[in-house]
């Protein structure tokens, strides 16, 4: 029988000691916990921890991150990828500040931007003490192994979800709401992991209806991902020795308003040499440094980086010193472009070794 109070048993011993987490029997802030489970999507603990805590440093509560500019906010999110995120994020804390603080419950939390039902949920549940079940993925695999969900997902979600809730129905997970999310979420992490769980020091073990059929490792099943479409780019390094061009991205979409080397718009077919150099901020003796790929949730992208040095830098953007480039909004993919020109130099480009003037990309 599953018994959760043995859950929140094993969870007063074994909970883990996470930076925005509140201690045990206190109370936690929404901030803290809205912050860290925005960062969290997509993304795991280990990484996230160092951002979190620049970025609390920097924006103590929701009034003073309502308060930044966008640049200063995407600049601290740099690095953490699906830059959307952090928009929504700003206009998040503008919306809570604007209304006095965060709604406690998880039909107004769900109402504010970038929140969706997961994180509406935890919030509430974390913070507030709401009596639900957030589901994330380290849930939605403790409850699809408990009770032996073996549906593929996506499909099955709203079967592990109403899994979820029942096991959330009960007295024990009702008195401690806050409790009960975070242990699910630590079971999840450190005992039921993706591909060994380790059901002896189980707390569940007793009632695990998919240990008791020896299907929980296969669980939960997923259906087969239809392939990532690849698309190609290139991006020129363009630098007088001291500074480096670099541009914004548009406000809106993928990376928007982050920064970035000049480039090609991206696309199905691969750029040969002399195309991807029409693209160039300005005419140089262009050399092909290497090839950066770089993966996003909807496709896979592949781009050549190519690099000048000029005695004056021409061309649509901005400046910044290139050996300081860690203080600039770069996302990942522009910082692995960087990288790529520090490598040692490949041969000179395909092509005439001097570009024509350039048009913009897109
Ligand atoms: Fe997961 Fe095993 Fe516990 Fe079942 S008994 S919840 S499969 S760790």
């Amino acid at each position: 029988m599953l018994r959760p109070a043995d859950l929140l048993a094993w969870y007063d011993r074994h909970r883990r000691d996470l930076p925005w987490r509140a201690r045990a029997g206190g109370t936690a802030d929404p901030y803290r916990v809205w912050l860290s489970e925005i960062m969290l999507q997509q993304t795991t603990v280990a990484t996230v921890a160092p951002y979190y805590e620049r970025f609390l440093a920097r924006f103590p509560d929701v009034a003073a991150l309502a308060a930044a500019p966008e640049e200063a906010v995407m600049h601290a999110w740099a690095g953490l990828g699906y830059y959307a995120r952090a928009r929504n994020l700003h206009a998040c804390a503008r919306a809570v500040a604007g209304q006095g603080g965060f709604p406690c419950d998880v039909e107004g939390l769900r109402a504010l931007p970038g929140i969706g039902p997961y994180t509406a949920a935890a919030v509430a549940a974390i913070a507030f003490g709401v009596p639900v079940v957030p589901v994330d993925g380290n849930v939605e695999r403790v409850a699809a192994r408990l009770f032996a969900i073996a549906a593929p997902l996506p499909g099955a979600k709203p079967l592990i979800a109403a899994a979820a809730a029942r096991l959330g129905a009960d007295a024990a997970a009702r008195a401690r709401p806050s409790d009960f999310a975070q242990a699910l979420f630590d079971l999840g992490a450190t005992v039921c992991t993706p591909a060994a769980p380790a059901c002896g020091v189980c707390p569940l073990l007793a009632g695990c209806a998919g240990r008791r059929q020896g299907i929980a490792a296969e669980l939960p099943r997923k259906a087969p991902k239809p392939a990532r479409p690849l698309r190609h780019g290139a991006h020129f390094w363009l630098t007088d020795g001291r500074c480096v061009l670099l541009r914004r991205r548009p406000p809106r979409g993928l990376l928007g308003g982050m920064s970035e080397l000049p480039g090609t718009p991206w696309r199905a077919e691969r750029w040969s040499t002399a195309e991807a150099l029409v693209h160039a901020p300005m005419q140089a003796a262009w050399r092909e440094v290497g090839e950066v790929r770089h993966g996003f949730t909807h496709f896979e992208l592949h781009l050549a980086v190519f690099s000048a040095r000029v005695a004056r830098i021409e061309g649509e953007g901005f400046l910044h010193p290139a050996d300081a480039l860690a203080a600039a909004a770069l996302p990942s993919v522009m910082r692995k472009c960087a990288a790529a020109v520090s490598a040692p130099p490949a041969a000179p480009a395909r092509g005439s070794p001097r570009a024509g003037r350039a048009g913009r990309a897109g």
